[in-house]
């Protein structure tokens, strides 16, 4: 039995190595001829599995025949194409052994052949040694028997080693990145949790895939902000391989909650194809690079999405691992069944509360801060002036407190059966005052949060809350993420919302929110003293307001950056914590500040305005009349500062007002040269947007309605 199956192991990776040397035969043959030959081999390899799968169906003679007579008729189907190179390549002038200086390139049939067959290989493999074992299940329908033969260790595990072989094998004729990739997907593969039974093997392979993922993600974001440009086949690769682990974390998600591996074992099949269908070609990833993606909002918005959808679901599926209980009960999935009406709105339903259920899962968020929270250390590690960076420690610190401990540790030890809104980090500040029951029980605490939010933005500014408390800014200000702030001047909606005018677009909005706020803490207020019962679907309104506002629309409009622009919440006024708290920063000290209005007068860069991340365009201007800029849009992150070639602007608030009354000087003098004798003359530091190499030049993007960048 031991023996049997061994030797069933050693022919998996038998097979794994041939296939393996054989797409390398393909991709590297230097002539079309020997290419063809590798993939007549391929397809002799399938062919032999087809023999011992008709057999194995049919245990009989009969059955062998059979086998026998449908291998070798496909084996003859399959000398057709073969034969029909050769004679291309005679009739060309060159023997069909004649080879050229370099590995030929293969067209996009020979390439979808190739992915074809690897896959046609390894699927008639498992499902051979499936039968060999008794271990597919009979009596089912054929999608089930897809999947019983992709989601067995047989396939999963060979095609991982497969993967990982053609991967090494090739790393000659593939930059960094794409080996990388590759090897981390093989990984990825190779930790599939319904490979194996039982129980220790699904969970480890949930936890170990989950982070090789985020870690995968975290790369792949870096990768994107150190290169804004690559060849055009890369970006499609990229854009497919997010939208297969989105589906892949749903599939896993639906094989863990109901006990269905179809679209797992269907998300798995479309990597390999992705991934073959690129190693077939790696010369496309080397070609010359297209459009920086900071000019391309489609391919950036599916990267996001794909990328956005694999977390969510990834945070269900650690959420189901690590507390079914509580899981269960926070998700209510309405049945799919009665009229259309009924089914679509059941739907619709589900859709939402799933999203929201696991947007705000503890698990997802400590995935999130793990994941942009790289991103934010990254940023950390390039940023020069002291005040931001504590500001982003302080960002990490917070949204570990705030997102992390307090709401899934400390408030769910001191309020156990309180539904999971309510343990928000600012207990109390985004629903309202008294909005939720359980914040009238604790309205001293909310009453208090109002006065130390309210004091310390009138004092330091909105940043005290945009820019460190909220969750939301340690996703915007990771390295990548603050680079698609410059889709807030290219993107037709969010230079609606440019600069410090509160635009019609924006006082709508934020009315709109507004009304909902207190209209939904005034129905909850009713709904908890007895004089109404409103609910929406069984949650209280604050409640529903506030998962609408932070688990869904948050987050849809956070993909949507390359449309919306980046910090959208802040440049559109949807959020109304942001709203409240711009309140406070219009009473308050908080202003920025120029050490010299003539240098902002001869300045030619206007850096400052292009390193902002809310699109505060106007700001140059200001400095050359008045010195000075204040708006209730500018959430304190610092960038503009960070950006100036001249050190020449500083953010000026409660403390510097002090230093004022005190007679002290509020600042230290300017530390570079004026930019008055122009271009070229004095040292010039490094302007932010240096860093982008060739692309420099293209992510420059007009400023201004006259299509000027004002440089
Ligand atoms: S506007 Fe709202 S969501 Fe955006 S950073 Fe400020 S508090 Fe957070
Ligand atoms: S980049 Fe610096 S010098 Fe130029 S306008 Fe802005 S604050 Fe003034």
């Amino acid at each position: 039995m031991f023996a049997g199956s061994a030797a069933l192991v050693a022919l998996a990776a038998l097979m794994a190595i041939v296939t393996a040397l054989l797409i390398r035969a393909a991709v590297e043959a230097r002539s079309r001829a020997r290419s063809w030959i590798a993939l007549f081999l391929l397809a002799m390899m399938g062919e032999m599995w087809i023999a011992a799968v008709v057999y194995l169906l049919h245990p009989s003679t009969a059955g062998l025949i059979a086998g026998v007579a449908a291998s070798g008729g496909l084996m003859v189907v399959s000398l057709v194409p073969l034969v029909a190179a050769l004679e291309r390549s005679r009739r060309a002038g060159r023997g069909a052994t004649a080879i050229g200086p370099a590995p030929v390139s293969l067209g996009p049939a020979v390439g979808i052949g190739l992915a074809s067959l690897v896959l046609a290989n390894e699927l008639l493999m498992s499902w051979g040694l499936l039968l060999a074992t008794g271990g597919l299940a009979t009596g089912g329908t054929s999608l089930a028997a897809f999947s019983n033969v992709v989601n067995s260790p047989w396939f999963l595990f060979t095609m991982s080693g497969e993967m990982l072989l053609s991967a090494l094998l090739l790393r000659g004729r593939l930059s960094r990145a794409v080996l990388v990739l590759l090897l981390v997907q093989s990984a990825i593969m190779l930790f599939s949790p319904t490979a194996l039974g039982g129980t220790s093997w699904p969970s480890l392979a949930i936890y170990v895939s989950s982070a090789l993922m985020i870690g995968l993600f975290v790369y792949l974001f870096e990768y994107l902000y150190r290169q804004r440009q690559f060849a055009p086949a890369f970006g499609a690769y990229l854009v497919e391989l997010v939208a297969v682990y989105g589906l892949m974390m749903a599939g896993l998600f639906v094989w863990q909650y109901f006990g269905d591996g179809l679209v797992f074992a269907l998300s798995v099949v479309l990597e390999m194809i992705v991934v073959y269908a690129a190693l077939a070609r790696p010369d496309g990833f080397r070609a010359a690079p297209g459009t920086p993606w900071q000019l391309r909002p489609h391919w950036t918005f599916a990267l996001l999405t794909g990328v956005f959808v694999a977390e969510v679901c990834m945070g269900a599926v650690l959420s189901v691992q690590l507390d079914p209980a509580d899981y269960v009960g926070g998700f209510p999935f309405l049945p799919l069944a009665g009229a259309p009406g009924t089914v679509l709105l059941n739907a619709l339903s589900n859709g939402f509360w799933f999203f929201a259920t696991a947007a705000g899962s503890s698990w997802f968020l400590i995935m999130m801060g793990l994941e942009m929270g790289a991103l934010v250390v990254f940023k950390f590690r390039e940023t020069k002036s002291l005040e931001n960076r504590i500001r982003l420690l302080l960002l990490m610190g917070c949204y570990a407190a705030f997102a992390v401990f307090y709401p899934s540790i400390y408030f769910a030890l001191l309020f156990p059966h309180a539904p999971n809104p309510s343990t928000v980090a600012v207990l109390g500040w985004p629903m309202g005052i008294g909005s939720y029951p359980l914040a009238i029980g604790v309205f001293g605490t909310v009453l208090l949060t109002y006065v130390i939010l309210g004091a310390l933005t009138a004092l330091f500014g909105r940043r005290v809350v945009c820019s460190v408390f909220c969750t939301a800014p340690l996703m915007y200000q990771g390295t990548t993420i603050d680079a698609m702030k410059s889709f807030n001047r290219s993107s037709p909606v969010a230079r609606k919302y440019l600069s410090s005018r509160l635009s019609g677009a924006y006082s709508v909005t934020m009315g709109l929110v507004m009304v909902a706020l207190v209209g939904t803490s005034l129905l909850s207020y009713l709904d908890s003293i007895g004089k109404l019962a409103v609910y929406v679907q069984g949650n209280d309104p604050s409640v529903f307001f506030f998962v609408a506002s932070f688990s869904i629309a948050w987050y849809v409009l956070f993909v949507a950056i390359p449309y919306a622009g980046n910090y959208n919440c802040v440049t559109m006024g949807w959020c109304y914590t942001g709203v409240i708290s711009a309140a406070f920063q219009k009473i308050g000290a908080f202003k920025l500040k120029v050490r010299d209005k003539q240098v902002c007068r001869d300045c030619k860069t206007l850096d400052c305005a292009k390193g902002c991340p809310v699109g505060l365009v106007d700001m140059p201007g200001h400095f050359r009349q008045t010195g000075e800029f204040r708006s209730t849009k500018c959430c304190g992150v610092g960038d503009c500062v960070e950006d100036c070639p001249y050190d020449n602007l500083y953010i000026s608030d409660i403390r510097h007002t002090v230093r004022r009354l005190l007679g002290r000087p509020e600042t230290r003098p300017r530390r570079v040269p004026t930019p008055a004798a122009g271009w070229g003359h004095g040292p010039r530091p490094v302007p932010s947007l240096a860093r982008l190499g060739p692309s420099k030049e293209a992510v420059l993007l007009p400023m201004f309605r006259d299509g000027t960048t004002g440089a």
